[in-house]
């Protein structure tokens, strides 16, 4: 096996018997980068000298525990799992002195002052940021097309999509040139590439990852999650970057109530929701058949399956594409040319007259489509007069889409669905059809009008293309999720 092949618990039992030292295993991985990256288009940087600084530093830190349990020493306490393991990091969340493009023209030039707090996490228990990966602009789509700098490709076929919008993330992890990644998820964006390249991606509970130092889409749906080659993986990651941070205000300490390997939460004694409304028109046929499959599998493990109804599905994608765009459009309007990004205030091509000139230039020419398309229709819904009639209108319904799981997490402990009802569509197939690109988060953006935790765990395969079973819980239950999903992982494999 080689050493991009491993998992984080691979790599942490490597360390510790002194097989390979996390700069080998660094060295590995940007290795990997160089030979493959060329096709994939995961990377939009790739940090090699800081990397392999940090590698060193890692190094430093496992010889020093190899050094004192040898003498066999009580008080070692061992050395945290994520260190000296190499990852990468969505081009949105900020790393000091790294750049934060957000896949936008806007912030080209823009270098992170300062650590996101996932990432001062990360770096606190000793992980190797490899580089910086793409995503569409601003976390806005589906696919990475709309990156204002390339299109991420599938690792399974260079002729599709990666998914999005951390499709660099997603396929970071499928190319085996990152062992673990940081996404982000708005309405789907950690699930449906992970889903699409066949990794496992969760979406936490909102409130569950800071925020802080994540370049912001819309602020009552974004989290940061991993992106990772298993489920356990996801767990380390996630145990490592969650709970509360004084600088969001909307993140929370975890209630602990669902401590993983609790034997209530066993296959045989889950309750398994799958709503009819996720298997209605639209879906492929041959996705479905893989999720109904999984399903039967559970269920001949003991699960009891209940059909369930999630009846606001329908307006699910109508609500949130009212929200994200009027929360984008006023997170967005902090680049104006002055305070941050890309400004034609220099440009001598254009005449500038007036303070208007400089945001109407420097945002017209600084932003792509889907960005614009986003700010039009959101300072639309807000505005007045049409307020009532759009945003207020849409918050109505997302409180009744968020019924909708109340009522389900009555009867059941958690909810399988596919995660998105096609595999990785072509490159360009979408491209000019922006309604078609927002019906792909039909299965992954109702949870989060809900704000709860869903993970994307891989199951299957259509024409060598892989396909993702999504797995929901309530608020606050990552660790049910993950413990259902890694008994599925053993199922399916
Ligand atoms: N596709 C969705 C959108 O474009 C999800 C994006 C995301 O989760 N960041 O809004």
């Amino acid at each position: 096996m080689d050493l991009i092949d491993l998992t984080i618990t691979q790599l942490h039992d490597g360390f510790k018997k002194n097989k390979f030292t996390s700069v080998q295993v660094t060295k590995a991985y940007l290795e990997q980068i160089k030979k493959n990256d060329n096709d994939i288009g995961a990377y939009l940087a790739v940090t090699e000298d800081f990397a392999l600084n940090q590698a060193e530093k890692a190094d430093k830190i496992i010889q020093a525990w190899q050094s004192d349990s040898e003498k066999g020493s009580e008080l070692i306490t061992e050395f945290p799992l994520l260190c000296g393991v190499p990852c990468a990091i969505k081009d949105n969340i900020l790393v000091e002195g790294m750049q934060a493009t957000a896949g936008s023209k806007m912030l080209e030039n823009y270098i992170a002052p300062y650590d996101a707090t996932v990432i001062k996490k990360l770096k606190a228990d000793g992980a190797v940021i490899l580089g910086k990966v793409n995503l569409d602009e601003f976390a806005m789509g589906v696919s990475t097309e709309n990156s204002a700098f390339k299109v991420t490709k599938n690792p399974h076929d260079l002729t599709r999509v990666s998914g999005g919008s951390s499709g660099g993330a997603a396929a970071a992890v499928a190319a085996k040139e990152a062992c673990f990644t940081l996404g982000s998820d708005t309405g789907g964006s950690i699930r449906l590439p992970a889903s699409f390249c066949g990794v496992v991606g969760l979406n936490p509970t909102y409130g569950a990852v800071s925020r802080y130092g994540a370049i912001a889409l819309a602020s009552s749906l974004d989290q940061i999650g991993p992106i990772t080659k298993n489920v356990q993986d996801t767990k380390i990651v996630f145990d490592a970057i969650k709970g509360k941070d004084s600088m969001d205000a909307t993140s929370v300490e975890i209630p602990n109530k669902h401590k993983i390997r609790n034997s209530k939460f066993e296959i045989r004694n889950l309750k398994i929701g799958v709503p009819k409304e996720y298997f209605a028109k639209g879906i492929d046929p041959a996705v479905e058949k893989i999720i109904k499959d999984v399903i039967g599998k559970a269920k001949s493990a003991g699960a009891e399956i209940v059909e369930i109804s999630l009846p606001n599905t329908k307006y699910a994608i109508a609500t949130y594409y009212i929200i994200v765009p009027s929360e984008a459009s006023a997170n967005l309007a902090r680049y104006d040319g002055i305070r941050y990004g890309y400004s034609e205030i220099l440009n001598s091509k254009f005449e500038i007259r007036n303070l208007l000139d400089v945001y109407v230039k420097s945002r017209g020419a600084g932003f792509g489509p889907e960005p614009k398309r986003r700010i039009l229709v959101g300072t639309h819904a807000l505005s007045s007069g049409y307020y009532d009639a759009y945003y207020k209108k849409a918050q109505e319904v997302r409180q009744l889409i968020t019924q909708d799981f109340t009522d389900a997490f009555k009867k059941v402990d958690v909810i399988f669905t596919p995660t998105s009802p096609i595999p990785a569509f072509k490159i360009g197939e979408k491209s000019s059809d922006p309604i078609s690109m927002y019906l792909m988060d039909i299965y992954t953006c109702p949870l989060k009008l809900a704000g709860v935790p869903a993970i994307s765990l891989p199951v299957g395969f259509v024409d060598k293309l892989p396909v993702g079973l999504q797995i929901i819980g309530n608020h606050f239950e990552e660790d049910k999720i993950l413990t259902v999903a890694s008994e599925i992982e053993k199922l399916v494999q």
